[in-house]
């Protein structure tokens, strides 16, 4: 059962729903979106139905959820969210770009891409510092010191960082130095990490899991709802099919489907789907078309020797073509696209 709080709500008729719930023995799980609270509610629902919470001063409306996930769930928020990474939107009306390098080499590399991140009018810098690599032989990120370079990136270009974050125990190092977590595909269900990342205050990036099923996606940003952050995008990615000639199978089809089951938004990483930069244009292309709310896009300014996912990264003028692009399409499909951020 989930309680939908009204957008004019009080913190002290929150913790009235809250105090209420645990009367009866119940668990009161507050989860704070952009406007509007919602308080999803565990224990026995007829208890619940008793309390009578819908006539509770701020409370919009008391809902029986029918899918397993609730707090995501377009039954319990008709309305799509929007999620702020700083002062970028990430929701229905605009159009988000993000990009910036697969991992954060060294500063030159660093400064380099985010110079072209702005350049190209990317509104957010993306790049790793923890690099999850199937081989531990890879490059495995610079850690605290490619947070510190991703920081000063920001202070250079104005604008906000997405990094990723890959154990529980670092979510409070990475959030010190981010805009916006980043979950990767190989701990979608990590579920420590995303409890962890639900309790803290940044506004969270889940990657669909590379053999997960919509369901279960939802299901992992539910845990991080749970928690209390209600500030989550979901990022498509490409799934593993049995194709090998992309890196893997860019599910399209999940970014118009995810719209009619979650409020969340959802963006697109054709980078990490196709792993090759002549099929990453095409499919951001697409990606604006089927609705997504933004794209990620590797690029780097030297792709020959880039330290991890060279094959993907776009360069200069790639990805000069491709923001003309985007924001053709953006205004084709009645998106505002948005406009760089000042500098500092
Ligand atoms: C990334 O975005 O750098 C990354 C590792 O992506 P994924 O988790 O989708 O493989
Ligand atoms: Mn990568």
């Amino acid at each position: 059962m989930v309680v939908v709080m009204g957008t004019a709500a009080t913190e002290e008729d929150i913790q009235r729903v809250v105090d209420h719930v645990r009367v009866v023995g119940g668990e009161a799980f507050v989860s704070r979106g952009e406007h509007r609270t919602i308080v999803g509610l565990v224990g026995d629902i007829e208890a619940f139905q008793d309390l009578n919470l819908a006539v509770l001063p701020g409370v919009d409306d008391v809902l029986r959820v029918s899918r397993p996930y609730k707090l995501v769930s377009r039954e319990t928020h008709p309305e799509p969210s929007t999620v702020m990474v700083r002062d970028v939107p990430i929701g229905p009306d605009t159009f988000t770009f993000i990009a910036g390098p697969c991992a954060v080499e060294n500063e030159a590399q660093t400064f380099a891409a985010a110079e072209m991140a702005r350049a190209a009018g990317a509104n957010v810098l993306r790049g790793g510092a923890f690099k999850p690599r199937t081989s531990p032989y890879a490059f495995q990120g610079l850690g605290e010191q490619g947070l510190k370079i991703l920081a000063e990136c920001r202070e250079r270009t104005g604008l906000p960082v997405v990094t990723e974050v890959i154990e529980a125990r670092d979510v409070e190092l990475v959030t010190r130095y981010a805009d916006m977590l980043q979950i990767g595909t190989r701990n979608m269900q990590n579920f420590m990490l995303l409890k962890e990342a639900g309790r803290g205050h940044l506004p969270v990036m889940l990657k669909r899991g590379l053999a997960a099923t919509i369901e279960e996606w939802l299901m992992a940003a539910e845990y991080i709802a749970q928690q209390g952050n209600l500030q989550v995008v979901l990022c498509e990615r490409g799934i593993r099919s049995f194709e090998p000639a992309t890196r893997n199978t860019l599910d399209l089809s999940a970014v118009p489907l995810v719209h009619t089951m979650s409020h969340l938004p959802v963006i697109v990483d054709p980078s990490h789907a196709a792993g090759r930069r002549e099929l990453v244009v095409p499919l951001a292309r697409a990606a604006v078309a089927v609705g997504a709310d933004g794209v990620m896009i590797d690029l780097h300014p030297c792709p020959d020797e880039a330290l991890c996912d060279g094959p993907q990264a776009l360069t200069k003028d790639e990805v000069d073509g491709l923001s003309a692009d985007l924001g053709r399409l953006a205004e084709i499909v009645g998106r505002r696209p948005l406009t760089a951020p000042p500098r500092k």
